[in-house]
C-alpha cells in the first residue's frame, strides 16, 4: 500500500466488532468500498469489501490472531493502491508490495512480522532524470516527458499520469532527483513526479486492444513450436503437483523475450518462492547479459503467509505489468498459482457467508478471473504508442482433475492451454505438455511471424510433425493390442520418426546449460532434421531396404543430442549428411 504520501487518518474512528481470521467487521467507521484501513492497536492493514448500514466488513492482509473486539479501525479514505515509479524493478514485494528486504530490515525477518508497512519504491533515492520535453511544448495523459535509467537494461519513462489533464509545460528540471520532486510543471498548475499511485483494482486506461502478432518466444520448444502465445497473450498451466507447473514458470520468467517479467509466486510453499528469491538474483538475462532481476519484478505471497494479502497480489501485479506496458514494453506477467488465488478468494468468502458456487468458490470465480485475463492484451497506449501484457497463469487442480471449476473457467477465457500431464512427468518427459490436450489458437496468426524470421516453410513443417504424432497416438492403440512387430513396416518406421520427435524435440531439459533455451531457428532445424530422417527413411523403405536396417543406422540416435548440443547448426547439418549417405548406402 502506498505510504509515500502519508495519508491523514481520522482518529478511530470505528470500533472492531468481531474478527474471523482475516475478516474483521467494524462499527461506526465511516468508509467506502475498497478504502484502505488500518486494524486494531497494531495498526494491521486490510481493505473495506462489504458495507452494510453501520457495520463495515473488511478483509486483512496480516495474520490477526490477538486482535479483539473494542480494539480501534483507522479509515485511510483511500482505495488500495500501488507506488509506480523507477526502482520497481530487481525488488521482491509481498502481496500488499511491501518490498521484503525493507521489511527484513525493519523486522529482523522476512515474511513474519505485522503492522509494518513501507512504500514500495524508495523515496529517498536520487535518480538521473533527462527530461523528453521542453518549456511550451503542449502534454497529454500518458506523454512520456523524460527517461531515467532504472537498471542496466530498462530504461524508465516518466509519463504524465493516466487522469491527469495534461497542458502546456512550463517548467522542467534535468538531473538527480527523488521520486517525489516535482521534474516537470505544467500551466495548469499539474505537477509531475516519478512517483505515481494507482488502485490497484481499477485497469490502468488504454486504448483498443489489437490483434497479437507476434510471438512471446519461449525459448522452449514445445511451446513455441507447437502451442505458441503471442505478445499480449493469455495462456494457462493446468498440471497436477509435481508436473512441472512451477519449473515452466520459470522457464518463462528467464527465458522469454518480453521486456519485462513480473512474477507473482502466488500461495505456493515458501521454499519454492525461496528458490526463486534466490535463485533470480544470480542469473544472467539471455538476452542482454545482465542479471535478470534488471528486468524483473518480483511478487511472493507463499502458504505460509494471510490469505487476504493473496487474493490482492494478482491485482498488485497486474497493475505493476499495466504501467509498463504504458511505457510502450511488451510484459510478461506469471501467476502461480491461480488456483490458490480462487483458494484464498473461497475462504474469504466464506467467512462473509456468501451464497457458495461451485465447490464451494464464490458465485464471481468466473468473473474475478476473467476481469484479470483481461487486462492482458496488445494494446494501443493512450500516447499512441503500443504495448502489451501477455499473462500465464499456473493452475494446480486437486488431483489433476481438469474438470473443477478453476481449471473449466480459466479453459473458456485463455486461448494457449498449455496442460501438462501426470503420466509424462513420471516417465521423465519434459517439459510434460501434453501434446494432445494442449492448444495454442495463436497459431494462425504468428504463422507470418515465423515464416517471415524463421522459415518459409514453417507451417508445413510444424503441421508434418503433428501428423506424424496424430498417427502415433491412433496407431499406440493396436500397438497396445497386438504389439509393434505385427504393423506393417512403413507404420513401424512412423513410430520410430514419432519417437524422435517426441524424444529429440519435444523433450527438453530445464536443467541443461544448453537445452534449457533454444532458439527459434535452432527448434525449426532440429524439427527439419527429423523431417529429413523421415524423408530419407521412407524413401530407403520404398526402395526396399527392411525397417531394422533403416532404424539402425548410426547417425540416428544422435538426434536426440541436438538439443544439447552447443554449436547445433553444424552438429545438425553433419548428422543429416550421415543420415543420407548411411541409408542410401542400404540400397
Ligand atoms: P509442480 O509445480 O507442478 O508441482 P515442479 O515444477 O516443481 O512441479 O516440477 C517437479 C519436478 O519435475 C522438478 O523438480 C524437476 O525435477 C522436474 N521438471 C519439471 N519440468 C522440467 C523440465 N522442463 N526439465 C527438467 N526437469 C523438469
Amino acid at each position: 500500500m502506498s505510504q509515500a504520501e502519508q495519508t491523514e487518518t481520522v482518529d478511530e474512528d470505528g470500533v472492531i466488532e468481531s474478527v474471523s481470521g482475516p475478516v474483521v467487521t467494524a462499527t461506526d467507521l465511516d468508509a467506502r468500498m475498497n478504502d484502505v484501513v488500518y486494524v486494531g492497536d497494531e495498526g494491521l492493514m486490510g481493505e473495506v469489501i462489504e458495507i452494510e448500514g453501520n457495520l463495515t466488513t473488511i478483509q486483512v492482509y496480516e495474520e490477526t490472531s490477538g486482535v479483539g473486539p473494542g480494539e480501534p479501525v483507522e479509515n485511510t479514505g483511500e482505495p488500495l493502491s500501488v507506488d509506480l515509479g523507477p526502482g520497481m524493478l530487481d525488488s521482491i514485494y509481498d502481496g500488499v508490495q511491501r518490498p521484503l528486504d525493507v521489511l527484513e530490515d525493519k523486522m529482523g525477518t522476512a515474511f513474519l512480522d505485522r503492522g509494518v508497512d513501507a512504500p514500495g519504491i524508495d523515496l529517498e533515492k536520487e535518480w538521473e532524470f533527462e527530461p523528453e520535453v521542453a518549456e511550451g511544448d503542449v502534454v497529454e495523459p500518458g506523454d512520456i516527458v523524460g527517461v531515467v535509467p532504472e537498471t542496466v537494461t530498462i530504461e524508465h519513462k516518466v509519463m504524465v499520469p493516466p487522469d491527469y489533464e495534461g497542458g502546456e509545460v512550463t517548467s522542467v528540471e534535468s538531473g538527480e532527483f527523488s521520486v517525489e520532486e516535482t521534474i516537470v510543471e505544467l500551466d495548469n498548475g499539474e505537477e509531475i513526479q516519478m512517483h505515481q499511485e494507482w488502485p490497484v483494482r481499477e485497469a490502468r486506461p488504454a486504448g483498443d486492444k489489437e490483434t497479437p502478432t507476434e510471438p512471446l518466444v519461449t525459448g522452449q520448444r514445445v511451446q513455441d513450436g507447437l502451442f505458441p502465445l503471442a505478445k499480449g497473450g493469455t495462456a494457462a498451466i493446468p498440471g497436477p503437483f509435481g508436473s512441472g507447473k512451477t519449473v515452466t514458470q520459470q522457464q518463462l520468467a528467464k527465458w522469454s523475450d518480453a521486456d519485462i517479467v513480473v512474477y507473482i509466486g502466488c500461495g505456493e510453499r515458501g521454499n519454492e518462492m525461496t528458490e526463486v528469491i534466490e535463485d533470480f538474483p544470480e542469473l544472467p538475462d539471455p538476452q542482454t547479459g545482465n542479471p535478470l532481476m534488471a528486468r524483473t519484478c518480483l511478487i511472493a505471497n507463499t502458504s505460509n503467509m494471510p490469505v487476504a494479502a493473496r487474493e490482492s497480489c494478482i491485482y498488485t501485479g497486474i497493475t505493476i505489468a499495466e504501467y509498463y506496458r504504458d511505457m510502450g514494453y511488451d510484459v510478461a506477467l506469471m501467476a502461480d498459482s491461480t488456483s490458490r488465488w480462487a483458494e484464498a478468494m473461497r475462504e474469504i468468502s466464506s467467512r462473509l457467508e456468501e451464497m457458495p458456487g461451485e465447490e464451494g468458490y464464490p458465485a464471481y470465480l468466473a468473473a474475478s478471473l476473467s476481469e484479470f485475463y483481461e487486462r492482458a492484451g496488445k494494446f494501443q497506449l493512450i500516447n499512441g504508442d503500443e504495448g502489451s501484457i501477455s499473462v500465464v497463469g499456473a493452475v494446480s487442480p486437486p488431483g489433476g482433475d481438469f474438470s473443477e471449476p478453476v481449471t473449466q473457467n480459466t479453459l473458456r477465457i485463455v486461448k494457449t492451454f498449455w496442460a501438462l500431464d501426470a503420466d509424462l512427468a513420471e516417465r521423465r518427459h519434459f517439459p510434460s505438455i501434453d501434446w494432445n490436450e494442449s492448444y495454442s489458437l495463436y497459431k494462425d496468426q504468428l504463422d507470418p511471424w515465423w515464416e517471415d524470421n524463421i522459415a518459409g516453410d514453417w507451417s508445413d513443417v510444424r503441421q508434418w510433425a503433428v501428423d506424424v504424432l496424430d498417427e502415433e497416438d491412433e496407431l499406440q492403440e493396436i500397438v497396445q493390442l497386438v504389439g509393434k512387430d505385427a504393423l506393417p513396416e512403413d507404420q513401424q518406421l512412423t513410430l520410430e520418426i514419432a519417437r524422435y520427435l517426441r524424444e529429440a524435440w519435444l523433450q527438453q531439459n530445464a536443467l541443461h546449460d544448453v537445452d534449457t533455451y533454444c532458439e527459434p531457428e535452432k527448434t525449426y532445424r532440429m524439427l527439419t532434421a527429423i523431417k529429413t530422417f523421415n524423408d530419407e527413411a521412407f524413401e530407403a523403405l520404398e526402395a526396399g531396404v527392411p525397417v531394422d536396417e533403416i532404424q539402425n543406422v548410426d547417425a540416428a540416435p544422435r538426434l536426440n543430442r541436438m538439443g544439447t548440443a552447443e554449436e547445433w547448426n553444424e552438429f545438425i547439418d553433419e548428422i543429416e549428411d550421415d543420415l543420407k549417405e548411411q541409408l542410401r548406402a542400404l540400397y
